[in-house]
């Protein structure tokens, strides 16, 4: 694969009255065969403590993953996150909420895949309070089977929602999405007032880049791919680079 070349808001740029929102997998991390073997690192941990606190806790990540997930990955960081692509949220100040969830509705569909599941191997069946997530990055080739899997699966449920992301098909329990998760928390302290940022990978970012673009706000898409974005990091190593660089900077300068 050819190299992607990105084009990131520079560094003089003032990042002092943003709020910044980002995605997990494919943004701060890469994609592991396993969702539970990757690792964030060092850097990318201390460039997002300086954020948070020079942004005044205005940082937040924006994820399909469950929040209790992002929390043992990022430890010893406990950020306010969006998870299960918007249908779960903590605010700055530690308040969950949840989308209401009929859970006999999803336990039906793990019910009606594990006859998949038992015939193919290597595919992982991840079950979130809000969704059901069938990833297949270790049998990338059976992509249009775990989609046809996941159709017959739900077709005839209503209230399920279903998303396709790298290397996961999603059954949601409800409709919202990553670009609501951000527009609940710029009704809140401290998202409030401020421009929002978002950077993201992949389609499922695309609600959040719509959102952030028509706020006036800054999106980044990290990686290759059709998108709303106005910026591109060419890679996640671009993204984290990029990342690193405007925490010191801010951090400069409030200091200053
Ligand atoms: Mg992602």
């Amino acid at each position: 694969m050819s190299e992607l070349s990105s084009s990131l808001p520079p560094l003089s740029f003032d990042l002092s009255n943003m709020a910044v929102f980002l995605d997990f997998d494919g943004t701060l991390v890469d994609i592991a065969e396993r969702p539970d073997a990757v690792i964030v690192a060092p850097a990318t941990k201390r460039a997002m403590d300086q954020l948070s606190t020079t942004l005044s806790g205005a940082l937040a990540i924006v994820t399909g993953r469950n929040i209790s997930d992002i929390d043992r990955f990022l430890e010893p960081l406990h950020l306010p996150v969006a998870g299960v692509h918007g249908l779960e949220r903590r605010s700055h100040g530690g308040a969950l909420s949840a989308y209401p969830v009929d859970a006999a509705l999803l336990e039906s569909v793990a019910e009606r895949l594990a006859p998949f599941l038992a015939a193919e191997k290597g595919l992982l069946l991840e079950r979130k309070r809000s969704s059901i997530a069938l990833h297949y990055r270790a049998r990338p080739e059976l992509k249009d089977a775990c989609v046809a899997a996941i159709d017959r699966a739900t077709d005839d449920l209503g209230g399920i929602h279903i998303l396709r992301g790298k290397m996961v098909i999603e059954a949601k329990a409800g409709s919202s999405n990553k670009g609501d998760a951000i527009d609940a928390f710029l009704g809140e302290p401290p998202f409030a007032g401020r421009v929002p940022l978002f950077a993201g990978d992949d389609v499922t970012d695309e609600d959040a880049f719509a959102v952030v673009n028509r706020r006036g706000g800054i999106s980044i898409k990290v990686g290759p791919g059709e998108t709303s974005a106005s910026y591109r990091a060419g890679s996640i190593d671009d993204f984290l680079g990029w990342l690193e660089l405007i925490a010191d900077d801010l951090e400069r300068a409030n200091g200053a």
